[in-house]
């Protein structure tokens, strides 16, 4: 059965109808941690609700410190009786399991109420936070010190300790970059210690302490909990942003000039309808008008009903095999974001481009998480609490040297299979973002574009996906034929495969987390896995390669019963994808009706 072509319209024209309606009011998410008796007795999950192993997380207790003491008499708890700890944020942004500590018994450390801005320094252009204070308000409180931090993640909801524990970016290759670490002159970290320390340090890391302020900048949260962070800002500015639409015949050789020719470019892409959306993003003068505003559509409140029947169709799709539904629906989608201009307007209303406006308000976004409860009447799109979106996210970077090969191989395979990204088209497409060199050992290595990829995930962990076998394959092209970077708060278990090995600096890094916590009481089996320590960032069994927990090496790792078997890449064919065959699986049946 196809979903007739109207009803899917009709879907993605209700959720925006709805979007627009939803106004600026939603329910906040729910708090990532829930325990059964006041602190403790806890289970914490991420921001979406569910890890990649679909697990939920549990912990004996949870403190939230108020203050710099509280946070070194919580760390040394932990240190003296050598009891597993992680620091735990307001929303649980980060797809993998970084935020679980090891087994039942564990003690998370919530850095909600770690929420202040100490100081601004306008003359030094500086800027001291607590760990747990929101972008959003760094952003905010920097502006109306006349202020700005340049280069940002483009959601408003991380904190300064999350992001940096990810080493989470916006996109320049100007400057020093566009991750957030880079900008941070002197990082306040609590760590385990002996008794003759009371169990906990404070060290105090700045530029005399390079190589630890180099580790410390991205983490992973398994050197201890950074207290304070402080920034290194600009003066606030203004900015002049165009959306222009190409088809994408040049994209490899345009994507990498693309981004030293302007200062917030970044490029989206739709492989399937052979389109990409240039962000045309420069700075200009103070003085040139305008009043502009991006408050990106998919980060607002969108009505649970519109989300409902967003999902349902979905899975409709997939399970009636709809790839032309898919592809009508993305376009339609793709278009109502290009006519109401994703979100920008210059005093209230999208009149077209140029949108110009203060770096502030031109960034990041993330009204959905405005807070007036409306009883889940309107939410983020992701919220687990209702049958919203649901998606697997894939990112990784990819040298900007190589970055042409690995475009024209997703347009190889788009020759092959035209309508097979159209699903991801639907959440709009491949976001392109530039990346820079860094001296953090976790950070980048070199110049690249991040690739974000976000696609379909079933609720059944067992149910392959509509061209499961194209997605896989430009996942494993991207991370091993091309040796992408994947980003340490997004992916599915199997872009950590020997990720480690990437990172040149990675034993400076061991090296300090040995010196800082040696008893290994922030690092968890999933970290030391991610870090190379132990083995089993994958996991062999039935089914796993459709979650992304393995890369098959047999077919039961697929879903053979359902016509998914494992097969090479079509033209990477190192790789292992779970590919339909509907030839062999109608095979399997008749020698099985024999039987
Ligand atoms: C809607 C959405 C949009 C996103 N947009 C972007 C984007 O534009 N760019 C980008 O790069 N990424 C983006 N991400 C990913 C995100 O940046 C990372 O996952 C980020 O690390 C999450 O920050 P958080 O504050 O939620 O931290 P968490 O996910 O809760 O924690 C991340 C890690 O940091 C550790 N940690 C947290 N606080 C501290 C602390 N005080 N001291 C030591 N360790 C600590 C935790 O233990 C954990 O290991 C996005 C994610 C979502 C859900």
């Amino acid at each position: 059965m196809t979903m007739p072509i109207s009803s899917t319209k009709n879907s993605f024209l209700i959720l925006f109808v709805f979007m627009i309606c939803g106004g600026v009011i939603a329910t906040p998410p729910e708090d990532p941690i829930q325990c059964s008796s006041k602190n403790t007795d806890c289970t914490i999950t991420n921001t979406y609700g569910v890890f990649p192993d679909r697990s939920i997380c549990h912990a004996a207790e949870v403190i939230y410190p108020n203050t710099e003491e509280e946070l070194i008499s919580a760390v040394a708890s932990a240190s003296k009786n050598k009891r597993k700890v992680k620091a735990a944020t307001r929303f649980s942004h980060s797809i993998p399991k970084l935020v679980c500590p090891d087994g039942e018994k564990g003690l998370l450390i919530s850095t909600k109420n770690l929420n202040k801005v100490l100081k601004i320094d306008k003359e030094a252009r500086t800027m001291t936070v607590q760990s747990g204070v929101s972008l959003r308000e760094i952003i905010s409180k920097s502006a109306e010190a006349g202020l700005a931090l340049p280069y940002t993640p483009y959601w408003w909801g991380l904190t300064i300790g999350g992001l940096m524990g990810t080493g989470a970016h916006g996109s320049t290759l100007w400057g020093k970059g566009s991750a957030v670490h880079e900008y941070v002159l002197q990082i306040r970290i609590v760590t385990p210690a002996g008794p003759e320390d009371g169990y906990a340090k404070v060290r105090n890391l700045d530029e005399s302490h390079q190589q630890h302020l180099n580790a410390a900048r991205v983490s992973l949260g398994v050197l201890g909990v950074i207290s304070q962070v402080t920034l290194n800002l600009e003066p606030l500015f203004k900015r002049s942003l165009t959306y222009l639409i190409k088809d994408d015949s040049d994209l490899g050789d345009e994507l990498a000039s693309f981004g030293r020719k302007h200062e917030f470019a970044d490029v989206t892409w739709y492989p399937s309808q052979q389109k990409a959306v240039y962000r045309i993003d420069d700075r200009v003068s103070v003085n040139t008008s305008g009043n502009g505003l991006y408050d990106f559509f998919p980060f607002r409140p969108t009505l649970s009903a519109a989300l409902t029947v967003v999902r349902a169709t979905e899975e409709l799709q997939e399970a009636t095999r709809d790839a032309n539904g898919k592809c009508v629906g993305a376009k339609l989608i793709t278009a109502t974001l290009s006519g109401i201009g994703y979100g920008l307007t210059d005093n209230g209303i999208f009149l077209g481009y140029p949108i110009v406006g203060f770096s502030n308000r031109m960034q990041a976004s993330g009204t959905c998480l405005d807070s007036r409860n409306d009883g889940l009447f309107t939410a983020c799109p992701w919220d687990s609490r209702i049958k919203g979106e649901f998606f697997h996210q894939t990112a990784f970077s990819i040298p900007l040297s190589v970055v042409k090969n690995f475009i024209e191989d997703v347009q190889k395979l788009v020759e092959l299979e035209p309508k097979s990204l159209c699903g991801l088209e639907t959440a709009n497409g491949i976001l392109m973002r530039y990346v820079t060199a860094s001296s953090a050992y976790l950070g980048k290595s070199e110049d690249a574009v991040d690739f974000d990829i976000t696609y379909y995930r079933s609720k059944d962990p067992l149910a392959p996906r509509l061209f499961q076998d194209i997605l896989e394959e430009i996942e494993q092209i991207g991370l091993f034929k091309y040796g992408g970077l994947p980003h340490w708060g997004k992916n599915r278990n199997l872009a950590f495969l020997g990720a480690i090995k990437k990172y040149h600096n990675a034993d400076k890094f061991l090296k300090v987390k040995e010196e800082y916590d040696p008893q290994g009481l922030f690092s968890s089996l999933w970290t030391d896995q991610m870090l190379g320590l132990k083995e089993g960032v994958t996991t062999f069994k039935d089914g796993c390669a459709l979650e992304g927990m393995c890369i098959c090496s047999q077919d039961s790792h697929c879903a053979p019963k359902k016509g998914y078997f494992c097969r090479p890449g079509r033209i990477y064919t190192e790789a292992r994808v779970c590919t339909r065959d509907v030839k062999k699986s109608k095979e399997a049946d008749d020698v099985k009706d024999e039987l």
